[in-house]
């Protein structure tokens, strides 16, 4: 089956007691039984959930794996990963990581005894210099955010299958119509659903994905023991969301593509971040790994001042001024102040992160429109 049909029909099946299409919206805590020990296979709702069911079979086939374990948010499914480490294990990740990442990696998971080392990683060679009798797993995010950096998840698989490690993939930013890491010998696949999967900015959630049985039973294992589980509405909320994914990633790359080249020949911006372009220096992963580009990028301004971004980013009226992504109204948001304020100035600017560095995520309304609105900002 391909992706579009998977979208729609994998893990739902009309609901055998009514016949409603729609997988319904099992707002249970807990199940009744004829005799004990006696179900229909649900016993309690923190272990299992029929709405939840639906929604963890159906990412679990767009993503290409086998089970699909879902969480509260982004983070209570990265949080479910790192359980799978013990105190004295060490993590490789990519420096470039989403802050909410890095936070739970150093402000909480080092407090239990595991070791991280943040290293660049667009030469994933790299990775082998820090790899020793500890190390455990490979925790990568691309494209990056902001950067819009690409990391070779093949390259980075295969490092993880001569070292014996397990390779995590962050796939938020890509979402499944764009990339397929299990395909390219990643272990695990997490997602933010509240992003591209969700994609109507009014859910939060997370997955993990994966194609192996006993790292699906240890997660499951994690679900059930620590409790980050979805409720049932917001599982519906996914599901409904997952539907159109196709559909609207084609509008977020055709919009991408559009303002990307609008933005790269205005006179007032110095340079703009998106792996679409043939000269950014990893075009040649991301067209290998990814099957378009997107609606994610960043740019500078020629101007390169706080002021100068702050004009901007205040005079959108269709870009919204928000963190997060993925939804199909347009955001426009600043890194420097925003997302990434928590990492010191001199640090931001060492990695490439300037004061007028703005970040967008192209919806998929009228490309015209959006670009209308970019100009009118961008030339006040
Ligand atoms: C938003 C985000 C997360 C965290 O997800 P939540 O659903 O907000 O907890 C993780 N990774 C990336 C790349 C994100 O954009």
């Amino acid at each position: 089956m391909k992706l579009g049909t998977k979208l729609i029909h994998a893990g739902v099946a009309p609901d055998p007691s009514t016949g409603a299409i729609m997988t319904p919206i099992f707002q249970t805590s807990t199940y009744v039984q004829t005799a004990p020990g006696q179900h229909k296979g649900y016993e309690y709702a923190r272990t299992q959930n029929p709405t939840r069911d639906a929604l963890q079979d159906a990412l679990a086939a767009v993503e290409n794996g086998t089970h699909g374990i879902s969480f509260g948010s982004g983070l209570a499914a990265t949080d479910a990963v790192m359980k799978l480490l013990s105190p004295g294990n060490e993590v490789i990740a990519s420096s470039d990581l989403y802050g909410g990442t890095y936070r739970i990696f150093t402000k909480v998971f080092e407090r239990y005894g595991i070791k991280f080392h943040f290293i660049n990683m667009q030469d994933a060679q790299q990775i082998k210099a820090h790899i020793n009798a500890n190390t455990k797993l490979i925790w990568i995010e691309t494209p990056t955010n902001p950067l819009l950096n690409i990391i070779d998840i093949a390259a980075c698989a295969q490092i993880a299958r001569q070292n014996n490690l397990l390779l995590c993939v962050d796939n938020t930013f890509a979402s499944p119509y764009l990339q397929n890491p299990l395909d390219l010998g990643a272990d695990i696949v997490v997602h933010s659903a509240t992003k591209y999967i969700g994609g109507h900015s009014d859910v939060v959630h997370g997955v993990v994905i994966v194609k192996q049985d006993d790292l699906a039973q240890q997660l499951y294992f994690i679900q059930n023991s620590c409790g980050a589980v979805p409720g049932p509405q917001d599982c519906f909320l996914v599901l409904r969301g997952l539907k159109t994914l196709h559909v609207r990633m084609q509008r977020h790359c055709e919009n991408g593509v559009e303002v990307a080249h609008f933005l790269r020949n205005h006179p007032k911006v110095e340079k703009v971040y998106w792996a679409g372009f043939e000269d950014h220096p990893n075009h040649d992963i991301a067209k290998k790994q990814m099957r378009g580009f997107g609606g994610m990028m960043s740019f500078t301004l020629k101007n390169d001042s706080l002021e100068a971004a702050n004009k901007v980013l205040s005079n959108t009226k269709l870009f919204s001024l928000a963190e997060s992504l993925g939804g199909v109204e347009s955001l426009i948001g600043h890194p420097a102040s925003m997302t990434h304020a928590s990492i010191p100035r001199e640090e931001r600017i060492k990695n490439g992160l300037a004061d007028s560095l703005i970040r967008l995520s192209v919806g998929i309304e009228d490309a015209e429109d959006l670009i209308a609105d970019l100009k009118k900002a961008i030339e006040l």
